[in-house]
């Protein structure tokens, strides 16, 4: 997967494109990472839409802890008025539930075009949403094939092709609106790195390490000590020290150990990263809807 440096000209290339796409469409799909649920969204996602009904799937909900995804559909429910759908777009798991989802954005539509006596359409939709988010694997999953990126290259044809879903019920543009996530906050950032979103080199690959190492400490403490057989973790996770001691006991368990006996803590943050992404802690999720402290902040 190709990693997209977000400078001003591609970001406003993005928007031009998404824009050009709304155009031709009723509803916006936009897909965000049920582990990272804010953290692998564009804060502009409003305005960028102009306001179009929007429909949030939280996708990788295989990845994610379902406690935790049940706290942010109600987070988007009560906070943001939408309506989230958790699924996975690899299995198919509770994609079936998208149609009559996008419906329901759109029963007003349907209603008046009734009223009228007019057959009502197909409900048109985009999905929108960052790069790894698993745009092309949902929009496979709906089609029931493999749709043939064609988008902006030179020399392929660049006009949109509808897929249609369901019993004819839903039209899906083919290709999928691509949005820039937010790199500028710290915190932002080493999830999107931790969870694979965006390529270690823009965060060093300690320091995404050392920051989900610490979280899972907090969070997942029983998941973290089971996976790498530790005995007991620090109690007061304040000191850098004691969280760098928990990736040298993970080191050490897993044989990353250079000559000398010093612990490799590349090799052993690689391996960590990797074990998270690839759900072998259990189900995690690595951000908490906002709602607690909100005020606070
Ligand atoms: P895009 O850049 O948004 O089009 O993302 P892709 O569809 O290429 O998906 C990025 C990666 O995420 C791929 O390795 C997919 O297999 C994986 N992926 C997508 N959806 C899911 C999901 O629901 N669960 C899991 N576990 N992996 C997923």
């Amino acid at each position: 997967m190709a990693t997209i440096q977000w400078f001003p000209g591609h970001m406003t290339k993005a928007r031009r494109q998404i824009e050009d796409k709304l155009k031709l469409i009723d509803i916006v799909i936009e897909l965000l990472d049920a582990r990272i649920p804010l953290s692998s969204r564009n804060p502009m996602i409003g305005e960028i839409t102009k306001g179009k009904p929007r429909l949030v799937l939280l996708n990788k909900a295989d990845l994610a802890d379902p406690a935790r995804t049940a706290e942010w559909v109600s987070y988007f429910a009560r906070v943001e008025g939408l309506d989230a759908l958790p699924l996975d777009a690899v299995s198919g798991n509770q994609v079936k539930e998208i149609v009559p989802r996008a419906k329901k954005l759109w029963a007003h539509k349907i209603e008046a075009m009734l009223r009228k006596g007019v057959t009502p359409r197909a409900v048109r939709a985009l999905i929108v949403g960052i790069p790894n988010v698993g745009k092309s694997t949902l929009t496979n999953t709906l089609a029931g094939r493999k749709i043939a990126a064609t988008g902006d290259r030179p020399g392929v044809t660049k006009g949109q092709q509808w897929i249609k879903v369901g019993s004819g019920e839903m039209d899906l543009l083919d290709t999928p609106g691509i949005l820039w996530p937010k790199f500028e906050d710290q915190q932002v950032g080493l999830r999107l790195a931790a969870t694979g979103a965006i390529k270690e080199d823009i965060l060093s690959l300690d320091e995404i390490a050392f920051f989900t190492v610490r979280y899972l400490c907090e969070e997942y403490p029983d998941a973290l000590k089971e996976r790498y057989d530790l005995e007991r973790l620090p109690d007061d996770l304040t000191e850098a020290s004691e969280v760098v001691d928990v990736m040298e006991a993970i080191g050490r368990k897993r044989g990353a150990v250079m000559s000398g006996g010093r612990i490799d803590l590349d090799k052993t943050s690689l391996l960590i990263l990797r074990d998270l992404r690839a759900g072998k802690m259990g189900r995690i999720t690595l951000e908490r809807p906002p709602a607690e402290t909100a005020e606070a902040e």
